[in-house]
């Protein structure tokens, strides 16, 4: 069994941790916040003072963060950057949602130090996190996917070798402007079929065995009542926050420029994701997308 260091432990790194604790590793976890230190505790991690008080004398360094910035800020550019402590034979895992450039660049800057770091974004939601069933997309060398395979394993179902650092986070966003363009499309259709006297779970039921079947439909219906368990059947808590997903949407957009990539989908979800974000649902989870077509009528 490892040492692993576990920085971020919010609605995703929170669970992931648990996880990696119940499958008995030694885990040092690290927040800003207090009450999710405390929930680590509960889940039988070892709490840290500091992220750097974290990594010292570890096998791997897990970080599950909100976006590049605070990825960077910690491991490079920061106060006491932790790659200045963290001895050259760990592995550092980054599954937080990240650039592609960004992933690249700080992992240069521990190749510099002979520190190894890859991108290791994951899919699956909370949901997927809880369950330890979640779909990891690796960027990194061949002898570090394989390093890294059996740790993510305890947190997940699916593990992907992408290809080279960076690798990971492209395929991860290509992931989620599909995402966002299907969940847009779901609710687009339900609305429509709802304003037009049609029931939304035979609808669903119906679109589910024809050829408008998706992810949406499946697993994450965006209409309250359709389905029980999903953020749209608690009032759009939980899950995956709009803020999020507009992120990502951005970060896609990134590589479509970059890439000169014909995007005009992604581009359209993300206007959409947009106008729902600026009317101040940030917070809520992404399928309550549903209420910008309600509340465009
Ligand atoms: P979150 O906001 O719930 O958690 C982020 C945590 O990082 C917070 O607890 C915050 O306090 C902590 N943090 C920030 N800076 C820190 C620092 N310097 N040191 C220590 N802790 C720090 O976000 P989340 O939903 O857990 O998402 C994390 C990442 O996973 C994001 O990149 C997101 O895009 C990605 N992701 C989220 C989901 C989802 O369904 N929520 C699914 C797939 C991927």
């Amino acid at each position: 069994m490892a040492t692993i260091a576990f920085i971020g432990l919010g609605n995703m790194g929170g669970p992931m941790a648990a996880n990696l604790a119940k499958a008995g590793h030694s885990v040092k976890a690290f927040d800003l916040s207090t009450p999710a230190l405390a929930q680590a505790a509960e889940a039988g991690c070892q709490t840290a003072g500091s992220a750097q008080d974290a990594v010292k004398g570890v096998d791997f360094v897990v970080s599950m963060l909100p976006a590049g910035k605070h990825v960077e800020g910690l491991f490079v550019t920061g106060d006491q950057p932790l790659f200045d402590l963290i001895d050259s034979n760990t592995l550092v895992i980054d599954s937080s949602t990240i650039d592609a450039d960004t992933a690249r660049r700080v992992a240069a800057a521990g190749a510099a130090k002979g520190i190894g770091f890859i991108d290791a974004p994951v899919s699956g939601g909370v949901g997927g996190a809880q369950a330890g069933t979640l779909t990891f997309i690796v960027g990194g060398a061949e002898s570090q996917f394989a390093q890294a395979k059996p740790v993510l394993e305890c947190m997940g179902k699916n593990i992907f070798h992408a290809g080279d650092h960076g690798a990971g986070q492209v395929a991860k966003v290509c992931n989620n402007m599909l995402l966002g363009i299907l969940m847009a499309g779901t609710c687009e259709a339900l609305n429509m079929g709802m304003k037009n006297g049609l029931d939304p779970k035979v609808l669903s039921d119906i679109m589910k065995q024809s050829s408008g079947n998706n992810w949406a439909l499946q697993v994450y219906n965006p209409v309250p009542g359709v389905m029980d368990g999903v953020p749209a059947s608690r009032d759009y808590q939980g899950g995956f926050m709009v803020d999020l997903m507009f992120k990502d949407l951005g970060l896609a957009m990134e590589v479509s420029q970059q890439s000169a990539s014909a995007t005009p989908m992604g581009s359209a979800a993300r206007a959409l994701f947009n106008l729902h974000k600026s009317a101040g649902n940030g917070a809520l989870d992404f399928s309550s997308l549903i209420r910008l077509y309600q509340d465009a009528e």
